[in-house]
């Protein structure tokens, strides 16, 4: 069953994940329309796109504002709108004004985003429908009162989430009574700050987990597939670095079980399009954590293992065809690995190294992937995330991916920023990691690995140094 083709879509967004529609638009003969504020206008997603509009000066206003979006989305005659992930992919009212309108919105329903954006609601729609949640609070916490009666039915220690959180924010770890009152204010002041609302709740501390997660397509006809696993446990500070699918840290009975949970939560409820449902991973015991209704960062990986294009289907089924095929007829084959170059100091807490880049030569060869927008002379602005670049490689084995990493990256020049490659060089190199033995607590438990000499290339100081009398000397 199809309904009406989809002939140009507005993609709500900007980078990496901004250019990567824009390609599978173009794949898909569908004409598309970038949309950029000020600090992007030379972007490689406003070149690359059919047609582009500036929302304005401000850096962030613009891509945050829906009422705006559909209606230069209607104004320029697209029949849908792509949010990409952040910014606007998981507000409600951007899904929920497209409907009123007449566009298309590429993702879930309006109602189906409310309620699994609402981490609390999607712990009680998940429990209903026989999904195992992480133990907790029954709902939000009123005050700390309750904060603490929890804690001390649930045990220590616990987790106080945002309720709306994302992005690792809104997140803290109390080990007993004393730090759960120091930090429970910290979580809803970070929460109010970073999410527009203050409602937090609690979860039992999972300690030294995985960060497993399961890549849903479901159609509009009522069918939902998974397209296997995501290991996504290196990650700092409650975010994700470095991914790898399928986890190698999982056995096929294991992976059966996860795949099929994750259907039968997206289909409790009546989730449409690409989805991602996370859980965490203690030995066999397997606890849902959220759903993210949107394509992921890493979807990539996904992607290199069972050679579906999770946009094109997500393009597809928005236009109201039915998927083609069924759970038996998608496998994966061999490992891929996904690798967040980020616009950081690994050396210095991570802090954010924006800037232009005075060099960029990408890397390539077999099963090397890269997503990014950047290029020699761009400008990464200070005002967004700090991710620049994805690099995706895959190969047949796990040691095989484990080199085609480390190969990849030494083939790559990134110039001019501090980012986090060099760093992933001390992962891939340590023997837990190629060992399949590592957990989310991997990146903290090895402070060492971020001292690491940053000795260059010789070919690069020279390089450098002509850029530095370039510049010097205004060529
Ligand atoms: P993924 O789940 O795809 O791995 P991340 O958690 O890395 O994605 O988030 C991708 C981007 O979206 C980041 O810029 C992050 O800050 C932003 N983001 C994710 N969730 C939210 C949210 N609820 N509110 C605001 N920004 C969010
Ligand atoms: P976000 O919406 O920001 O992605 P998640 O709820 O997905 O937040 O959690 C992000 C990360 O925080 C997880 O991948 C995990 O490492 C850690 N985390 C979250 N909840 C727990 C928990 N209950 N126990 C242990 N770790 C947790
Ligand atoms: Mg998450």
């Amino acid at each position: 069953m199809t309904g009406a083709p989809i002939e140009k879509v507005l993609i709500a967004n900007r980078g990496e994940i901004a250019l990567r529609l824009v390609r599978a638009c173009a794949e898909a003969n569908i004409r598309s329309v970038a949309v950029y504020t000020e600090p992007d206008r030379y972007g490689l997603f406003v070149k690359r796109a059919t047609e582009a509009y500036s929302l304005g000066n401000d850096p962030l206003a613009g891509y945050l504002d829906p009422l705006r979006i559909v209606n230069l989305a209607v104004e320029t005659g697209c029949d849908a709108i792509h949010p990409g992930y952040g910014f606007l992919s998981e507000n409600p009212e951007l899904a929920r004004l497209c409907e009123e309108k007449g566009i298309i919105f590429i993702g879930p329903s309006a109602e189906v985003i409310k309620r699994m954006g609402d981490k609390t609601q999607a712990r009680m729609a998940m429990t209903a429908a026989g999904v195992p949640v992480t133990p907790g609070s029954e709902g939000n916490l009123a005050d700390l009162d309750e904060a603490l009666a929890e804690a001390k039915r649930i045990g220590y220690p616990v987790m106080v989430k945002a309720t709306s959180g994302g992005g690792g924010r809104g997140i803290r770890r109390c080990d007993d009574a004393t730090d759960l009152k120091k930090q429970f204010p910290r979580v809803i002041s970070e929460a109010t700050k970073a999410f527009g609302s203050a409602e937090v709740f609690m979860e039992k501390c999972i300690v030294n987990p995985k960060h497993i997660e399961v890549q849903v397509l479901a159609d509009a006809h009522g069918k939902v597939i998974h397209l296997f696993e995501r290991d996504c446990s290196i990650q700092r500070r409650n975010q994700k670095l470095i991914e790898i699918a399928p986890s190698p840290q999982i056995d096929d009975a294991l992976r059966n079980r996860l795949g099929e949970l994750a259907v039968k939560a997206a289909a409790a409820v009546g989730y449409v399009s690409a989805g991602t449902v996370e859980f965490l991973l203690a030995g066999d015991d397997v606890y849902f954590m959220e759903m993210n209704t949107r394509i992921q960062v890493e979807h990539t990986i996904t992607e290199q293992i069972t050679g579906i294009d999770i946009v094109q289907e997500q393009l597809r089924i928005a236009a109201g065809e039915a998927l083609g095929y069924g759970q038996e007829d998608v496998s994966y084959r061999g490992f891929a690995m996904q690798l967040r170059i980020n616009a950081e100091d690994p050396k210095n807490d991570f802090l954010p190294s924006f800037g232009r880049i005075t060099h960029y030569y990408a890397p390539g060869g077999p099963g090397v992937r890269v997503d990014t927008a950047i290029y020699t002379g761009y400008e990464i602005p200070p005002y967004f995330d700090s991710m620049c670049l994805k690099l995706v490689v895959w190969a047949l084995s796990w040691e095989q991916v484990v080199s085609r990493a480390q190969r990849a990256i030494d083939d790559m020049r990134l110039h001019g920023i501090r980012t986090t490659a060099n760093y992933y060089q001390q992962i891939l190199k340590h023997p837990d990691f190629r060992n399949k033995e590592f957990d989310t607590s991997f990146v903290a438990c090895h402070p060492e690995l971020s001292r690491y000499s940053d000795k260059r290339h010789p070919s690069d100081v020279a390089l450098a140094l002509s850029a530095a009398i370039a510049a010097y000397a205004g060529w």
